[in-house]
């Protein structure tokens, strides 16, 4: 590409200090494709998305009127001198998709806007117009389930311990506990005894109790009104939408409350008229839930001019979800039900069909989930938009996709305070030149194990046939690394998580977000924070409690937080430094209080490495060297949660579980998020974990991974209806050897 010309071709950044930013100022082209690299903690997020695109978002943000000003997060001012020729950014990140049941994959990409126009001018018998043909609107809903497709069933015996009695805490559901109004109307009817265990309730009485119908009752001298407890629960919870819950509530849902098709729709969510409308003998519910590649082919076949532009737009549509490797979802899947990297292809998707330019994209690793087959697909992608006139910005390790960079941004050299700074700008030959960590990487080639552990034994696998799966018997072995491998879609999540999860002796450590994570960060999160404040009370001759966040020690403002958080109604809350304690978290009194010459609050601003020489020995320092080992130890111990990402999240916890006894580790990609000198690092900790005598199975997408195995297994061949089977199982050694599967080609090529 050509050398940036003049400075409006680039987005200058001057003095740039968020987070770890070491002061940097460097110039980003713009309608070119720039990668930014480094070791994770090295600052790529807090440059690429805590300054370019928070700034930008923040102008649009100062754009609009102070009243639609009113209802936004208010968007710090990033910690930067200048920010010059930015565009307007769209982030593309791995946030999954709200959980609201009624958005699916055909509504998050407006695929089912378009199918629903096609059914209503082409559909026979004619049903309406396109609203007829929509399950969020009432002329196009099933009258049963409402659109929702399903419906609900309570388990009583989930919520209802029968050998007890209301006085005992019978109920376990959100707002019945003893003492609480809702307990007290039950409690208190008159209509069965609250001391007597449930079990020996009468008919009648346990009718009165689950199921009575709304009925004014007078409770000495007060009248109320009184249902039974499932209608009431049905009401007040599930009338909800699961996305809308707290997270107790939501939590209670998943324990208690069953989800079945809805008879009378039998789960396509729409009423009578709109199944009998039909093209080529399919209903639009038919063509929902076939498979996107398959669907593809179906609305190709359509061919009328009265439609023409429409057919267009909704094919390209179709297309590149095929393109990018989600050809194996249907338009029916609810968007709350993908993974991450799959929710960051979708939203790809609807701003590829966009016509706007000059636009800034933003991707946080994009390759996340995806075979090597698929990498190349997503890189076209990458470029189309490119070509379309936007700049397009990507935090990415692949090697796959730096080569198709215009210009490299590589931070470091490290990662926290050693990192923040840029140590290479240009182009990717120069990258391989520049000597930095990533440039030595670049070419790096992990080599195939040549001695295997043997199994200590099997765990039998037999006949799943969860999602895609077809009827998959195999043996997986104990003792060793066995990394499953296939393409995005061919059955490896189905196949491990539905056939493990939740059987003893196995843990499985996932990205998926840690519940009540805002008031937890590593120390909570980890127990160090007990051992820290034993420390502080020994020292100083206080109690311990003193030091804890719900103590009369902490700052009463923020609660120990050290931010305080305003919650805005559908959008994410803001948080900001308190006033109180200006992010101290304690009291002064508390802060007068010192540990070989730290104070509470600057224990918990250290990082792990740091915190780990202050705490040379004892528990801590074993809390601190787990954390240490999974790679990180530029995590600050009191950084809340909800700013780690999803390999961070896993690799906390998976420092977490080390310390537990278990005997299966069961890990999906953990990767992601990984510069090529952390997997490494990632790979002796595995190693360890087994010789250690457990067993570690993984998900996995990295060849480097795949050739430290000791074991592959293979899915496959294809993705959805194309996969489900195993390919292959054995040594990587034989894999590339015997097989000729797509995993088996692209690891032969990766090792040459
Ligand atoms: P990368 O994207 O390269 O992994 P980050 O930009 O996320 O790196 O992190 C750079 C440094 O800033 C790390 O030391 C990280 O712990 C720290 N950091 C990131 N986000 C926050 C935050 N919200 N609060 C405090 N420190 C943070
Ligand atoms: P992989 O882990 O190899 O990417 P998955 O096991 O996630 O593959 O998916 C295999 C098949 O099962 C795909 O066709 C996918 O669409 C389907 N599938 C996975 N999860 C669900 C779900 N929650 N609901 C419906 N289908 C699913
Ligand atoms: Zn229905
Ligand atoms: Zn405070």
């Amino acid at each position: 590409m050509n050398a940036v010309a003049d400075s409006h071709d680039v987005i200058q950044v001057r003095g740039a200090r968020e987070n770890n930013l070491a002061d940097v100022s460097l110039d980003v082209p713009k309608r070119r494709l720039t990668v930014f690299t480094g070791v994770s903690g090295s600052g790529k997020s807090s440059l690429v998305f805590g300054t370019i695109a928070a700034e930008s978002q923040r102008m649009i943000n100062e754009t609009y009127t102070a009243f639609l000003q009113s209802f936004m997060p208010s968007i710090g001012r990033p910690d930067v001198d200048a920010l010059h020729n930015l565009s307007a950014a769209i982030i593309v990140d791995q946030e999954r998709m709200g959980a609201n049941s009624r958005s699916t994959v055909g509504t998050a990409t407006d695929a089912h806007t378009m199918l629903r126009i096609v059914f209503s001018r082409l559909g026979e018998p004619h049903a309406g117009t396109s609203g007829a043909f929509s399950f969020n609107l009432p002329e196009g809903m099933c009258p049963v389930c409402e659109g929702l497709g399903k419906v609900t069933t309570i388990d009583v015996d989930a919520i209802v311990d029968r050998s007890k009695s209301l006085n005992d805490g019978a109920i376990d559901a959100p707002n019945y506990g003893v003492g609480t109004w809702y307990w007290q109307v039950l409690a208190h009817s008159g209509l069965y005894p609250a001391d007597r265990p449930i079990a020996e309730f009468t008919e009648q009485q346990l009718h009165d109790f689950l199921h009575k119908p709304t009925t004014k009752l007078n409770i000495g001298g007060t009248n109320v009104t009184y249902d039974g407890l499932i209608p009431k629960l049905q009401r007040t919870v599930l009338s909800k939408d699961r996305e809308s819950m707290q997270p107790h509530i939501r939590a209670f849902v998943d324990r208690a409350v069953t989800f079945t098709a809805c008879g009378s729709c039998r789960g396509t969510r729409l009423n009578e008229a709109a199944l009998a409308s039909k093209i080529r003998g399919l209903n639009i519910a038919d063509c929902c839930a076939l498979q996107i590649s398959d669907l593809a082919k179906f609305v190709h076949e359509i061919d009328d001019p009265s439609v023409a532009p429409l057919l267009t737009t909704l094919r390209d549509t179709l297309d590149s979800l095929v393109e990018i490797g989600l050809g194996y979802l249907s338009l029916d899947r609810e968007s709350g039900t993908l993974s991450g990297g799959e929710s960051q292809r979708v939203k790809m998707v609807r701003h590829l069909g966009s016509s706007l330019t000059d636009i800034t994209y933003v991707f946080d690793e994009p390759t996340v989930g995806l075979h090597p087959h698929d990498i190349q697909r997503m890189n076209n992608l990458l470029l189309r938009l490119r070509d379309k006139g936007n700049t397009v910005l990507v935090v990415e390790h692949k090697p796959e996709t730096i080569a198709i960079a215009d210009h490299v941004v590589d931070l470091g050299p490290g990662a926290g305070v050693n990192g923040g700074q840029v140590c290479y700008a240009g182009d990717v030959a120069g990258l391989r030149a520049s000597g930095t960590l990533t440039g030595r990487h670049l070419d790096h080639r992990a080599k195939l194990r040549t001695e295997f552990r043997s199994p200590k034994g099997f765990l039998p696998i037999t006949g799943a046939r969860t999602n895609n799966l077809k009827d998959v018997s195999v043996d997986l072995p104990l003792g060793v690394l066995t990394v499953v491998t296939g393409v995005a879609g061919s059955g490896k999540s189905s196949l491990i998580h539905g056939s493990l999860r939740g059987k003893p002796g196995v843990v499985t450590v996932d990205q998926s977000p840690i519940r009540g994570s805002r008031r937890s960060n590593p120390a909570t999160y980890t127990g160090l924070l007990d051992s820290v404040r034993t420390a502080f009370a020994k020292a100083n001759g206080v109690k311990a409690a003193l030091f804890s966040a719900n103590s009369e020690g902490a700052c009463e403002n923020c609660k120990g937080i050290g931010l305080v958080y305003t919650d805005l109604a559908m959008m994410a809350g803001v948080a900001t430094v308190c006033e109180k304690c200006e992010g101290k978290r304690f009291t002064p009194e508390v802060l007068r209080y010192t540990l070989r010459g730290k104070n509470i609050s600057e224990v918990l601003a250290m990082s792990v490495a740091d915190a780990r020489e202050f705490f040379p020995s004892g528990q801590a320092h074993a809390v601190l060297s787990r954390l240490h080992d999974v790679g990180l130890s530029y995590l600050s111990l009191g950084q809340p949660l909800t700013t780690l990402s999803g390999g961070e999240r896993q690799r906390l916890k998976l420092a977490i579980h080390m310390a537990e006894k278990a005997s299966t580790y069961v890990l999906d990609e953990p990767t992601s998020g990984l510069h090529l000198a952390d997997v490494d690092q990632l790979l002796g900790l595995l190693d360890q974990l087994i010789d250690a005598g457990n067993t570690v199975i993984v998900i996995e997408h990295h060849q480097a991974v795949m050739a430290h195995a000791d074991w592959v297994v293979d899915l496959g061949p294809g993705a959805g209806h194309d996969g489900g089977r195993v390919v292959f199982t054995g040594t990587p050694a034989d894999l590339v050897s015997t097989s000729d599967t797509l995993t088996a080609r692209h690891l032969k090529e990766y090792l040459s």
